[in-house]
């Protein structure tokens, strides 16, 4: 498959913790000489002697200075995270010892790993394919129930054997295809075209269904952008204070967001709401806050589902119908909310709009229906029930081979349409199996590998 990368056969060593301070810390060593350089700096027993998966309380000794009392864990290779022999030194969390055990680690002959290069060596070594390797880092970033569940089911290998049923039906169809090929004087007809083309359409579907779910993949790992946008005092500070009280999302740092734009995340049912400030909606001639408006409704339109909050005793239907045009015409996934229902009563309010569908009406103040709004969000953004059993695709770069694939499907089944010869289905179903293999890594390029691992934290 893959010729030996440059810088391969070194030993590397690298803390696996979070920097700075905590009370313990794991550097950890893998490769070839990960015993030999370990058992230099550990006096109190050979260690090249003791069997794998063990533990061993020791000192870490440096010219002769103890540097720290630590406790050395060994996994011999193939049966290690990477494949290679590797060792995990777990020791106090000061960096200033962090420091001192790697650079005692790098004086005995080790280099410091490169972000996800453990990992990277766990695939080289057949121990992961790319999208199992790749989930290790999404589950390392997940911040919900859901997101954790897919990075999880993933890495267990969920999706490649979705990948793998589709390779087999493939080379099935491309088996049969090219038998034909080989009689091809006799005249003799042995894949049956019906047979071969619900082969193909079977493979489009499960294509389609894996496309499908990246939207909601999506939503899972990254999160909807979500703008509660109103007239003043229709009620947006109550509702969203209303909503983080009970849901406010923990959040330290999540990427792909900008952080001035966010002002706060929802964690409903797993899936995190990011609360775009919104704040500069209004109307106004002022040309100051006309700019706010501006942007304001460029972030609407960023956003994957707008709440609309109103005031139910104040707005006009008319007013109101205006307001839904508009969002239709923008092709905006709007949710409409009317709020303060305690002041007129609710069937009054459903009464004066019995000709405009779905509102759901709340009292933002009261916290009345607040557990159904939340239910009709989650419902906005989710396609389907939210199944982590199922296969979902989380990935940006599998969605677009994915795409690839469905292109080859297609072409493929034209072909079959039009009458096209063997030999040139044949060349279609091969360019779907390649597009299938860059997504497992049975066809990839050392570029492309770099690249997927750069974006792995450093000790993985
Ligand atoms: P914003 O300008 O849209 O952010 O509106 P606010 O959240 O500041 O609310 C404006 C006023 O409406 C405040 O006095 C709130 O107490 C009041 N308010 C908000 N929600 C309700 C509600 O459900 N019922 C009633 N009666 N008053 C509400």
């Amino acid at each position: 498959m893959l010729g030996k990368l440059i810088g391969f056969d070194d030993t590397i060593v690298a803390v696996a913790t979070a920097p700075g301070l905590g009370a313990i810390a794991v550097i950890r060593l893998s490769g070839s000489q990960a015993f030999s350089i370990c058992n230099h700096l550990f006096p109190s027993k050979d260690l090249t002697k003791q069997p794998s998966h063990t533990l061993h309380f020791g000192n870490i000794v440096d010219n002769h200075a103890i540097i720290d009392e630590v406790v050395v864990s060994l996994y011999k290779g193939p049966k290690s995270y990477t494949g290679e022999d590797t060792i995990e030194i777990s020791c106090h969390g000061s960096p200033y010892i962090q420091q001192r055990i790697i650079d005692a680690c790098v004086k005995g002959g080790a280099r410091l790993a490169k972000p996800g290069e453990f990992t990277q060596r766990a695939f080289l070594n057949g121990k992961l394919d790319l999208t199992q390797a790749e989930s290790v880092a999404d589950l390392i970033a997940s911040n919900s129930a859901a997101s954790h569940q897919t990075a999880m089911q993933q890495m267990r290998g969920g999706f490649s054997k979705e990948l793998h049923i589709l390779r087999e039906q493939l080379i099935t169809f491309s088996a049969l295809i090219e038998l034909e090929l080989d009689f091809s004087q006799e005249d003799v007809e042995f894949a049956d075209r019906t047979g071969l083309y619900t082969l193909v359409n079977d493979a489009a579907k499960l294509v389609h269904q894996l496309i499908d779910s990246f939207q909601m993949g999506n939503v899972i790992k990254n999160g909807v952008n979500t703008a509660i946008v109103g007239k003043p005092n229709a009620g947006k500070s109550t509702l969203l204070n209303t909503l983080l009280n009970e849901n406010r999302a923990i959040v330290s740092d999540i990427a792909g967001t900008t952080r001035d734009t966010i002002e706060e995340v929802l964690n409903i049912d797993g899936i995190l709401f990011r609360l775009i400030d919104t704040a500069g909606i209004r109307e106004s001639n002022d040309t100051i806050e006309s700019i706010g408006v501006q942007k304001t409704m460029e972030k609407i339109k960023e956003a994957g589902v707008v709440v609309y909050l109103f005031d139910a005793n104040e707005i006009t239907v008319d007013e109101l119908q205006q307001q839904i045009d508009s969002f239709k015409s923008q092709q905006i996934n709007y949710l409409l909310v009317g709020n303060k229902i305690d002041i007129t009563g609710e069937s009054a309010l459903r009464e004066k709009f019995v000709n405009i569908p779905d509102i759901l009406f709340i009292s933002a103040k009261n916290h009345e229906h607040i557990a159904e709004l939340k239910k009709v969000l989650v419902g906005k953004v989710m396609s389907g029930d939210l199944n982590t059993e199922n296969t979902i695709v989380t990935n940006a770069r599998h969605f677009a081979a994915l795409k690839e694939v469905l292109k080859s499907l297609n072409d493929v089944r034209q072909g079959m349409d039009n009458g096209l010869p063997g030999d040139l289905l044949a060349l279609d179903i091969r360019l779907c199996l390649h597009h299938l293999g860059e997504i497992t890594g049975e066809v990839t390029n050392e570029d492309r590998l770099d690249y997927i691992f750069s974006k792995f934290c450093i000790g993985k």
